[in-house]
C-alpha cells in the first residue's frame, strides 16, 4: 500500500502552492490614497503682437529701447514654473505664449484651474526719471498681505547680491479685484533704470527673481511641501504595489508550472501502475503445453538419423 500516497502528496503540494500565491495576491491590494496637487496660477503680464487684424488688441507692456516687458515676465514665468514643478506643484500660466488675454480671462483661467496662489509677474517703469528703481510688490486686499510679505522677502533675499533695493509691499485695490486666493503682482527692478534694465537682460538675475517668488510661495503655505511628501509616499506606494503584483503573478505561473508538472508526474505514476499490473497479470498466463516441444525436437532428432 505505498503508492497510492504518491497522488495524495502530490494534491497537497498543488492546495498549498495555490494558497501562498492567493495570500500574495490579497496583500497587494491598493492600501494608499494620491494625494491631489497644490495648484497654483502664474501671470506673465501684458502680451500679443499687432497683426494683420486691426481689430485685435495687444499689449507690450513698457517698451525701452526695443526691450518689451511682455517678452520678460513670459520668461521669467516659464522659470517659475519650472522651479514649482520641481516642488510638484501643479502650475497654470494665463498664457504661455505671445498672446493678448484680458486681465478677466486670466483670473478665469486660474480660478478654473483651482489656483490656491495668483501671481502676476510685470518690470516697473518709471517715466521722466530714470534713477527710480528698486523692488516692489502690491497685494489687492488686506487678506494677500502676509502672502505680499512672504513673496517681497523671497525676492529681497535672492536679489540682494544684485544691489537691489527693497521697497516693499503696498496695497493697490484696484488690481485683480474679484480673487479670493493669496494675490500678488510683483515688480522687481525698472526697465526704466539702466543699471536695472541690462541686469533684466542677464539670465542669473532672471533666475534670481524666479527663485525669489518661489522661495516666498513655499513659505507662504507650508501645504506646498506637505503635498509634495504626500505625492512622493503616494508614489513610492504606488511602485512597491506594482512590484507585488509582478511578484504574485511570476508565482502564479509558477504555481502553474508546478501543477502542470504534478500532473504530468501523477500520469506517469498511475501508467507505471497499470502497466506492472498488466505485466504481472501477463507472466501468471498459463504455459503453452510442453509436449509441442519435445514433439519439434523428436521430429528433427528422427529426420536427422536417416
Ligand atoms: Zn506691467
Amino acid at each position: 500500500m505505498r503508492l497510492p500516497r504518491l497522488p495524495a502528496v502530490l494534491a497537497a503540494g498543488v492546495v498549498l502552492l495555490t494558497s501562498i500565491s492567493t495570500a500574495r495576491a490579497a496583500a497587494a491590494e491598493p492600501t494608499f490614497v494620491v494625494p491631489s496637487p497644490y495648484v497654483v496660477a502664474i501671470d506673465p503680464g501684458h502680451g500679443g503682437s499687432p497683426t494683420s487684424d486691426p481689430t485685435q488688441l495687444w499689449d507690450p507692456g513698457v517698451v525701452v529701447g526695443g526691450i518689451m516687458e511682455k517678452d520678460i515676465t513670459l520668461d521669467l514665468a516659464l522659470r517659475l514654473r519650472t522651479l514649482l514643478q520641481r516642488e510638484r506643484v501643479k502650475v497654470v500660466l494665463t498664457r504661455t505664449s505671445d498672446q493678448y488675454v484680458e486681465i478677466s480671462e486670466r483670473w478665469n483661467r486660474a480660478h478654473a484651474a483651482g489656483a490656491r496662489m495668483f501671481v502676476s509677474l510685470h518690470v516697473n517703469a518709471y517715466d521722466g526719471d530714470p534713477t527710480i528703481n528698486g523692488l516692489a510688490v502690491f497685494y489687492p486686499k488686506p487678506d494677500s498681505f502676509s502672502f505680499a510679505q512672504a513673496i517681497d522677502a523671497g525676492l529681497a533675499q535672492t536679489l540682494k547680491r544684485f544691489q537691489i533695493a527693497d521697497d516693499g509691499v503696498a496695497i493697490k485695490p484696484e488690481l485683480w479685484v474679484r480673487t479670493d486666493v493669496p494675490t500678488v503682482t510683483v515688480e522687481p527692478a525698472y526697465l526704466t533704470n539702466p543699471r536695472e534694465r541690462s541686469l533684466l537682460l542677464q539670465d542669473d538675475f532672471r533666475d534670481a527673481i524666479a527663485m525669489g517668488v518661489f522661495q516666498g510661495m513655499v513659505a507662504a503655505d507650508p501645504e506646498i511641501e506637505q503635498t509634495k511628501v504626500q505625492l512622493a509616499h503616494s508614489e513610492a506606494a504606488a511602485t512597491a504595489q506594482r512590484l507585488a503584483t509582478e511578484a504574485a503573478s511570476a508565482d502564479a505561473a509558477r504555481v502553474a508550472t508546478a501543477t502542470r508538472w504534478g500532473l504530468i508526474v501523477a500520469g506517469l505514476a498511475v501508467l507505471f501502475i497499470v502497466m506492472r499490473a498488466a505485466i504481472r497479470r501477463q507472466s501468471r498466463l498459463p504455459q503453452p503445453p510442453a509436449y509441442r516441444r519435445r514433439n519439434y525436437r523428436r521430429r528433427r532428432s528422427v529426420s536427422r538419423r536417416y
